[in-house]
C-alpha cells in the first residue's frame, strides 16, 4: 500500500504554541468544550512513572502469555481470510479472550458489506508426465474449485497486453495454463533474516524531505489501475477459453527469499480486481507454484516437452454478502475529567490463506491483546479510556479501520469525477473532510503489523511536536534497543485511517527479521516464524506507550488536520512565476 504525502515542519511547530482556554474543572467535559487537542500547550518536561515501566516490564517479558495467544490463534484458528468463517472465529475468540482477561464492552462492530466468504479446503498439483512430480502449490484467493481434479497438457501463455490474446484464441480448452514468464531466481546470498544495524537507525532518523510523494502518487495509481485492468481481462478470457486451470509464479522477495519452496499468495497473486466481490469472481481455478516446480515447467515446454499436469483445487464460498467486523475493547478510564478520552491500541487481525497469518499480522493482534492484558494484570487505574481494535478487511484496503473511522471520527468521501471514478474508493481522490464529535476525543492510535521483530523506535508519521514527548518515553527503554524516533511516514496498514482524519496514528519501528524477505504473504508465515522474546519486547514497550499516553494530562499533539480536498493547490504550480514566461496563444484568449 502507499506512504502519506507530508506537511512543512514550520506550520506544525506554529500550531503548537496557541494557549489553552480557562474550562470549568468540577463539569465532566463534553466534546464542545474540550480544548482541541491542538491547542492545548504541551509541557517540556513528561512526567512518567518509572515504578510503572517496571512493573510493566516484569509482566510483559517475566509473565508473558503472547505465545499461548500466538498457538491458539495460528495453530487452533489459523488463517484468517477476510469474510471467511475463520476470520469469523478470531472476531469471536478475540472478543472472548478481551472479556476474559477483564477488559469491558468487549464486542464486534459492523464495517458492512465485504463480499465473498471463501476458504481453502484442499489443493494439489502433480506432473504425471514426462515424469511424475509433486509441486509445491495452494490456490488464490478467492479461486474456484476444479470439481475434482482435473489433468491437462500444459501450455504457456504469457499476455503482457491487449495485442497478445489473439494467439491464444481457441487453443486453451481443457488445458492448464502456465500463466506468466519464468522469473529469475536469484541465490539466497543474504541473510533473510535480519536486525537494524545502529548506523542504519541513525540513518533512518535523519529526515529527508521528499518533494516527489504527491506527483508519483497518481502515476502509481495509473499504472495499478492498468496493471489490474489486464488481469481483469485475462481471467475473463482463460474462462471463455474454458481453460481448465492456471498456474501462476510465485513472485520473488528481498535478499532472494522467493524461493526454497517459499509461495507468496496474496491479491497480488490472485487473478482479477477485488476478485472478493460477487460480480468480480474468477471463473477459473489459478493456484500459485513455488518457482522452483514453475521452472521445471516452463523449461520443459521451452523444449517442446510435452508436460500433463493433474491439479486438484478445493475451495468453497460460504456467502456472497459477508459482512466484516473489528474486535473492540475497552479498559475504562477513571478520571473524571479524562475519563471520555481515549487511546487506542490495535492492528489488524485478517490475515492471506497460505500460511496461518503469524507474523501479518498475529503478531500485531496479539501483542495488542497482550497490551490490554499486561495492564489488567496489573490492576492500572488509567485516566483516559483505553481501547483495543482488531482490524479485519485490512489487506483488501484497511476497510476494517476505514470503517471504524468513519463510523466515529469524521470521513473524507472519495470523489466520484472521470478520472477518479474508475479507482476502487480507497486509492482515490477526496473532498473535504466531515468530523465527527468524537474526534476530538482520541489522543493517539499505536498500531503493530511490521512482523514479529523487536521496537527499535517509531516512525513520527511527520508529528514533529510529539518527538520530545516520545524521546523522554523512550529514554529508560535504551537496554531494550528502543532508541529512534523519525519523521517519516510508514505506510499501507490501518494507522493512516486516524492519520487521514487528523488523529495521531503510530507505528513502531521494528526490525525487519524475515517479514519481507519470507513471511510476509507467504505460505512460511506461521508459528515457527514467531520470535517469543521480540513480541514480549514490542508488547512491553506498546503498553508503557499506551499507559503514558492515558496517564499524561494533555492529549497527544497532533499536525494541523489534513484538506485532501486541497492537496492539488497545495502542490499547483505557482502562478505568472517566470517573468520572462509569453502565455501560449490559447492562454491569451
Ligand atoms: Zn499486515
Amino acid at each position: 500500500m502507499f506512504n502519506s504525502c507530508r506537511r512543512p515542519l514550520s506550520a506544525l511547530l506554529l500550531a503548537i504554541a496557541v494557549p489553552t482556554f480557562a474550562a470549568d474543572k468540577t463539569k465532566a467535559k463534553t466534546v464542545e468544550d474540550t480544548p482541541s487537542a491542538v491547542e492545548q500547550s504541551q509541557p517540556a518536561t513528561e512526567n512518567i512513572d518509572l515504578a510503572m515501566y517496571q512493573r510493566i516490564r516484569e509482566e510483559g517479558i517475566e509473565h508473558s502469555r503472547i505465545m499461548q495467544y500466538a498457538s491458539a490463534l495460528t495453530d487452533d484458528i489459523g488463517p484468517r481470510l477476510t469474510g471467511s468463517p475463520n476470520m469469523a472465529k478470531a472476531n469471536a475468540w478475540t472478543r472472548d479472550q478481551l472479556t476474559a482477561m477483564g477488559c469491558v464492552n468487549a464486542h464486534l462492530e459492523d464495517w458492512g458489506d465485504f463480499g465473498m466468504g471463501w476458504q481453502q479446503l484442499n489443493t494439489w498439483v502433480r506432473m504425471t508426465s514426462p515424469d511424475t512430480a509433486v509441486f509445491i502449490a495452494q490456490a488464490t484467493p478467492w479461486s474456484p474449485a476444479t470439481n475434482g481434479p482435473v489433468s491437462g497438457d500444459v501450455v504457456a501463455v504469457n499476455i503482457q497486453s491487449d495485442k497478445d490474446f489473439d494467439q491464444y484464441k481457441g487453443k486453451l480448452a481443457g488445458k492448464i495454463v502456465l500463466l506468466g514468464e519464468m522469473r529469475e531466481v536469484p541465490p539466497v546470498d543474504q541473510a533473510l533474516f535480519e536486525r537494524y544495524s545502529d548506523k542504519e537507525l541513525e540513518e533512518m532518523a535523519s529526515y529527508q524531505a521528499n518533494d516527489r510523494a504527491g506527483r508519483d502518487m497518481q502515476a502509481r495509481l495509473r499504472t495499478y489501475m492498468q496493471r489490474y485492468k489486464l488481469a481483469d481481462q485475462i481471467a475473463d478470457f482463460l474462462a471463455e477459453e474454458k481453460a481448465a486451470g492456471v498456474i501462476r509464479p510465485s513472485r520473488d522477495a528481498k535478499n532472494g527469499g522467493g524461493s526454497g519452496g517459499t509461495i507468496f499468495d496474496d491479491n497480488g497473486a490472485a487473478l482479477g480486481r477485488q476478485p472478493y466481490l460477487a460480480d468480480h469472481k474468477v471463473k477459473v481455478p489459478v493456484v500459485v507454484m513455488a518457482i522452483e516446480s514453475y521452472g521445471r515447467v516452463s523449461r520443459l515446454l521451452e523444449a517442446h516437452v510435452p508436460v500433463t499436469i493433474e491439479m486438484n483445487v478445493e475451495t468453497k464460498f460460504t456467502g456472497d454478502h459477508e459482512h466484516g467486523f473489528d474486535t473492540v475493547a475497552e479498559i475504562p478510564g477513571t478520571d473524571p475529567k479524562l475519563k471520555d478520552e481515549v487511546v487506542m491500541v490495535g492492528g489488524h487481525l485478517d490475515s492471506w490463506i497460505a500460511g496461518t497469518g503469524a507474523t501479518d499480522n498475529g503478531a500485531g493482534s496479539i501483542v495488542a491483546m497482550e497490551v490490554m492484558r499486561i495492564l489488567k494484570a496489573l490492576d492500572v487505574h488509567p485516566r483516559r479510556t483505553i481501547r483495543i481494535a482488531l482490524w479485519s478487511g485490512e489487506e483488501e484496503g484497511l476497510f476494517g479501520s476505514r470503517g471504524y473511522v468513519k463510523q466515529h471520527f469524521g470521513f473524507a468521501s472519495p470523489l466520484n469525477t472521470p478520472d477518479q471514478a474508475a479507482l476502487p474508493e480507497f486509492m482515490r481522490k477526496t473532498g473535504p473532510l466531515d468530523l465527527k464529535p468524537e474526534q476530538k476525543l482520541i489522543s493517539g492510535y499505536f498500531n503493530v503489523d511490521n512482523g514479529s521483530g523487536k521496537v527499535r523506535g517509531v516512525y513520527l508519521q511527520g508529528n514533529a511536536a510529539v518527538a520530545p514527548i516520545f524521546a523522554q518515553w523512550i529514554a529508560p527503554l535504551k537496554d531494550l534497543g528502543v532508541t529512534t524516533l523519525t519523521m517519516r511516514n510508514t505506510g499501507g496498514t490501518d494507522h493512516l485511517s486516524f492519520d487521514a482524519v487528523g488523529i495521531p496514528g503510530f507505528q513502531f519501528i521494528q526490525d525487519p527479521l524475515d517479514y519481507e524477505s519470507r513471511t510476509h504473504h507467504s505460505n512460511q508465515d506461521v508459528y515457527e516464524r514467531l520470535q517469543p522474546g521480540d513480541l514480549k519486547q514490542i508488547a512491553t514497550v506498546e503498553a508503557i506507550f499506551v499507559y503514558n499516553t492515558a496517564m499524561r494530562e494533555q492529549m497527544l499533539p497532533r499536525k494541523p488536520l489534513p484538506h485532501p480536498e486541497l492537496r492539488d493547490q497545495q502542490n499547483a504550480p505557482l502562478p505568472n512565476l517566470f517573468p520572462g514566461a509569453v502565455p501560449p496563444a490559447d492562454e491569451k484568449k
